[in-house]
C-alpha cells in the first residue's frame, strides 16, 4: 500500500520545485522559526516592532531584502524563490513580510527600475543590506484607490524641487532612511527620493491598529522639503512609475497571504486532532472534515496560481491584470480559511495563544492594500469586457 499523502503537502506541490527553491524556502522558514515566531504574539500585542533594525539586517544578511533585483547587492532570486519567501515571512506574521514587501518590491524596486545610477548606487547596495530601511508614499488621507488625484506637489524652485503634501498609511515611514515619495509636477505625476532627515520631512507613527500591529505605519508629512534636480526619477511620469511597482508588491502578497492561511490551517488541523468533544476528536465530525478539506483545497489550489504566475515572471511574461487575479484570489480564500479555522478552535480560537486571531486581523489589511479587492475585480471585470468601470 502506498504511503499516506502528507496532509502538509497533500499535492505533492514540493515536487514542482527545485532544490535551490527548496533550500531558500527553509532558509526563510528557519530564521522566521528562530527569530520571529518566539516573539511575535509579544509584539503583536504591544502593537510594535522593537527590534525592525536588527530584524533588518538579518534579512539583509540572509538576501531577502530586494531579494529578486540583480546587482547593488541584491540576491537575484527567482522570482519563485521571492514569492517562497514572502510565503515563509507571512507564516509568521504579514507585518513581516510588509516589511520585505515594502523595502524590496515598492521602495528598492522603484529605485532599481526607475532610478539613475547615481541613485542606484547611492541606496540599493544599503537597502539591500538592511542598514537602510525604505518606504513608499503614494497613499493620501483623500486619495488611495484613485492616486492619480493626489494632491502632494513637487515644484520647481531654481534646479532644486519643493515638495509638499501628506501622505497616510505608509509601511515603515517613522524607521525609514528613505522615502520614494510621488508627487504631481506640471508635468505629470513624478517619483522623488527623500532623504528622510531632510529639513520639513516628518513621519508620525500611526497608532491604534486592530490589524497589521507589529508593522510600523505611518502619516508622511512634506513641509517644504527642498531637494536638489537629482532627487527625481530621471525618465518615468504618470502612474506607470507607482504602478509597476505595485505589481512587484502584489505578486509579493499572492504567495504571502498563503503563508498566513497555511499557519491557520495547520493550527486548525492538528487542534483538531487533539481537543475532543462528545467522546471524539473534533476532526471525527463530519462537518469539522469538511471545512479542513475545503481550507485545504483552496490553499493548494492558490499554491498552484502562485507558481503558475512565478513561472510567468521568471520567464519575462506576467501581466498586472493576472496578478490581479492571483491577489484577489488568494487573500480573499486566505481570510476566509482563517475565519473558518477559527471556528475549529472555538473559544480559543479568538485568544492570542494561538496565531489565529492575528492572521484574521492582518489580512484585513492585505485584503485592502495593494489594491482593494473591488479595485482588483474592477481591473478583471475591464480584461473580461473591455469596459474601464473604475470612473
Ligand atoms: C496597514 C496598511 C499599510 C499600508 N501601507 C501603504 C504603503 O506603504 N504605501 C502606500 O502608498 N499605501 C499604503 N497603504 C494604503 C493602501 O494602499 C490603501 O488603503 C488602499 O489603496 C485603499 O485606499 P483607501 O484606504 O483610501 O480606501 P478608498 O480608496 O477610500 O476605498 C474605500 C472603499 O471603496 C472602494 N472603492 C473605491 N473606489 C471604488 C470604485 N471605483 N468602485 C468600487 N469600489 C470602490 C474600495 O475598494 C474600498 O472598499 C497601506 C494601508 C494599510 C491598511
Amino acid at each position: 500500500m502506498s504511503p499516506a499523502l502528507d496532509p502538509r503537502d497533500p499535492l505533492g506541490f514540493d515536487d514542482l520545485l527545485s532544490a535551490e527553491d527548496l533550500a531558500v524556502r527553509d532558509t526563510v522558514r528557519e530564521w522566521c522559526a528562530d527569530r520571529v515566531l518566539p516573539h511575535i504574539a509579544d509584539w503583536y500585542e504591544a502593537g510594535e516592532l522593537p527590534t525592525i533594525r536588527e530584524l533588518a539586517r538579518e534579512l539583509g544578511s540572509i538576501g531577502a531584502l530586494g531579494m529578486h533585483l540583480h546587482g547593488y547587492g541584491c540576491a537575484g532570486a527567482s522570482a519563485v524563490q521571492y514569492g517562497l519567501a514572502c510565503l515563509e515571512l507571512e507564516a509568521a506574521d504579514s507585518g513581516l513580510r510588509s516589511l520585505v514587501s515594502v523595502q524590496g518590491s515598492l521602495a528598492m524596486y522603484a529605485i532599481h527600475r526607475w532610478g539613475s545610477e547615481e541613485q542606484k548606487q547611492a541606496w540599493l547596495p544599503r537597502m539591500a543590506s538592511g542598514e537602510v530601511i525604505g518606504c513608499f508614499g503614494l497613499t493620501e488621507p483623500d486619495h488611495g484607490s484613485d492616486p492619480a488625484s493626489m494632491r502632494t506637489a513637487a515644484k520647481r524652485d531654481g534646479s532644486d524641487w519643493v515638495l509638499n503634501g501628506r501622505k497616510m498609511w505608509i509601511t515603515n515611514g517613522a524607521v525609514a532612511g528613505v522615502a520614494v515619495v510621488w508627487a504631481q509636477t506640471e508635468d505629470g505625476i513624478r517619483g522623488f527620493v527623500v532623504p528622510t532627515d531632510t529639513p520639513g520631512f516628518s513621519a508620525p507613527e500611526i497608532k491604534h491598529k486592530g490589524s497589521l500591529r507589529a508593522s510600523v505605519t505611518s502619516e508622511l508629512v512634506l513641509d517644504n522639503v527642498r531637494l536638489p534636480q537629482d532627487a527625481v526619477f530621471p525618465e518615468v511620469r504618470g502612474l506607470k512609475g507607482p504602478l509597476s511597482c505595485l505589481n512587484q508588491a502584489r505578486y509579493g502578497i499572492v504567495w504571502g497571504a498563503l503563508g498566513a492561511a497555511r499557519s491557520c490551517l495547520e493550527t486548525a488541523r492538528e487542534y483538531s486532532i487533539t481537543r475532543e468533544q462528545f467522546g471524539k476528536p473534533l476532526g471525527a465530525f463530519q462537518l469539522t472534515q469538511a471545512k479542513l478539506a475545503d481550507m485545504s483545497l483552496e490553499l493548494n489550489k492558490g499554491l498552484l496560481l502562485a507558481l503558475h504566475l512565478g513561472n510567468r515572471m521568471d520567464a519575462g511574461t506576467l501581466r498586472p491584470e493576472q496578478v490581479s487575479y492571483g491577489k484577489l484570489n488568494n487573500v480573499r480564500e486566505a481570510i476566509q480559511i482563517a475565519r473558518t479555522a477559527r471556528t475549529i478552535l472555538g473559544a480559543n480560537g479568538i485568544s492570542y495563544e494561538y496565531p489565529i486571531m492575528r492572521h484574521a486581523n492582518n489580512l484585513e489589511s492585505v485584503l485592502t492594500y495593494e489594491g482593494t479587492v473591488e479595485m482588483h475585480q474592477l481591473v478583471i471585470g475591464k480584461t473580461l469586457t473591455g469596459q474601464d468601470a473604475f470612473r
